[in-house]
């Protein structure tokens, strides 16, 4: 692999951090103070092409590789890895109707969320059903001329607020065979939205509940064929996975920034903090680990754009060493920041709030050990 970026990527990449800048950076620490869903600075990023990335350009998408979508969600998270985040959801769920879809839920779905006029709720997860996935309980039976859903869908990013929800159900036995995929509109009778979770982090973007009761769903509305859910599902999730990653990373490489700027200017014992030879030392290490995780990311979404047969376990190590040491560098920059990094007139602790989340969902860093110990001995 060529590891310098194509004169393509450094102009995508150009764009994404000049939007960040105007749109994104300005604005977030007051979308996570007030948790306001910034949903027309999200269509801005529409407008660039941002809420179809990898959708092919017949498609209304603009057809570019995981690589490239990497780094416009870590160009985005420069400003705020919760709405970066929330885009990358919106284009894996748009990508699976694409991808998995037939032409009658393409047709109906697909030119509002790709300009983001609409915009996608990916839900797998369920109250009782969150790392043990395919034990999901949510059930869609065929009838006649539709499916009839019940149950609901638990931590769905963007509840409330989105027009679609690309949903993994079960139409058939217990197994991860009997899950199909459904598309379901928010205004579809029978369906309702719990409270708003109260968050550590990600505040810019709502969590809710999907409760689905009696919901009839049309049956052109399956995405695959049925009893092929649970394979969609994971396949939106090693693209996903990435995603999640590149956002740690953008993330990460802001506090890396914002500790470099503040040691260079605090003084203690007369002299700046950057002096001191544990300030350079812990600066090495984050920018160190920054590298890896970003060279690896890069690694693993070429992987997944040659459909290679490591891919999965290659998303999965790269999310579980970016969300890591995204996690890690936010927390070290806290630190050097003392006393006034834990307070919200710096974006630090936002960024450590926010990069926690990533190890969590989308699977968490021990269902990513867990993928990769799996591959390992198969
Ligand atoms: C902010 C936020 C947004 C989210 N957005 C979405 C969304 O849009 N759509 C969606 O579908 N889901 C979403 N999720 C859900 C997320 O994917 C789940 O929370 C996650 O998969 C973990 O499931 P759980 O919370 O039920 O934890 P559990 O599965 O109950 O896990 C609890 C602990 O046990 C560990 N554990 C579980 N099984 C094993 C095992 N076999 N071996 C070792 N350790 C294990 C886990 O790693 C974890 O530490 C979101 C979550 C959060 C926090």
């Amino acid at each position: 692999m060529d590891y310098r970026f194509t004169q393509d990527q450094i102009a995508i990449k150009d764009l994404a951090e000049r939007f960040t800048a105007a749109e994104i950076t300005p604005n977030a620490a007051t979308w996570d103070a007030e948790h306001f869903f910034p949903r027309e600075a999200i269509k801005r990023a529409a407008a660039l092409g941002f809420g179809a990335i990898y959708l092919d350009e017949s498609l209304g998408g603009i057809g570019l590789k995981r690589i490239d979508a990497a780094i416009i969600f870590e160009a985005i998270a420069y400003g705020c890895p919760s709405t970066s985040a929330f885009i990358s959801i919106h284009n894996m769920a748009t990508w699976m109707i694409a991808t998995f879809g037939g032409d009658a839920v393409r047709k109906k779905y697909l030119p509002e969320l790709v300009s983001m006029e609409n915009i996608a709720s990916y839900a797998l997860t369920e109250p009782d059903s969150g790392s043990d996935a395919a034990g999901l309980k949510a059930k869609a039976k065929r009838m006649s001329d539709h499916y009839l859903v019940n149950g609901s869908k638990a931590f769905i990013s963007g509840a409330g607020e989105n027009e679609v929800y690309v949903c993994m159900l079960r139409t058939g036995d217990k197994s991860h065979r009997g899950i199909s995929c459904l598309v379901i509109d928010k205004d579809m009778p029978g369906v309702s939205f719990g409270a708003q979770e109260r968050k550590l982090g990600w505040h810019s973007q709502p969590t809710a509940t999907v409760i689905f009761e009696d919901v009839q769903v049309p049956l052109e509305n399956l995405v695959g064929d049925e009893g092929q859910g649970f394979a969609i599902a994971m396949s939106g999730l090693d693209g996903g996975r990435l995603n999640i990653g590149a956002c740690s990373i953008g993330g990460a490489q802001r506090c890396l920034d914002e500790a470099v700027d503040y040691v260079k200017q605090r003084k203690q014992f007369g002299r700046a903090i950057a002096e001191f030879q544990n300030t350079q030392f812990m600066l090495a290490d984050m920018a160190t680990e920054l590298a890896a995780s970003r060279t690896l990311l890069h690694v693993a979404a070429q992987k997944v754009d040659d459909d290679s047969a490591d891919k999965t376990a290659f998303a999965a190590m790269a999310k579980l060493k970016a969300t890591e040491a995204g996690s890690k560098i936010a927390n070290d920059s806290l630190q050097l920041h003392g006393g006034y990094g834990y307070l919200m007139d710096y974006p630090v602790e936002r960024f450590v709030r926010d990069l926690r989340a990533h190890e969590i969902l989308e699977g968490t860093s021990q269902i990513m050990r867990m993928v990769i110990g799996r591959d390992l001995i198969s």
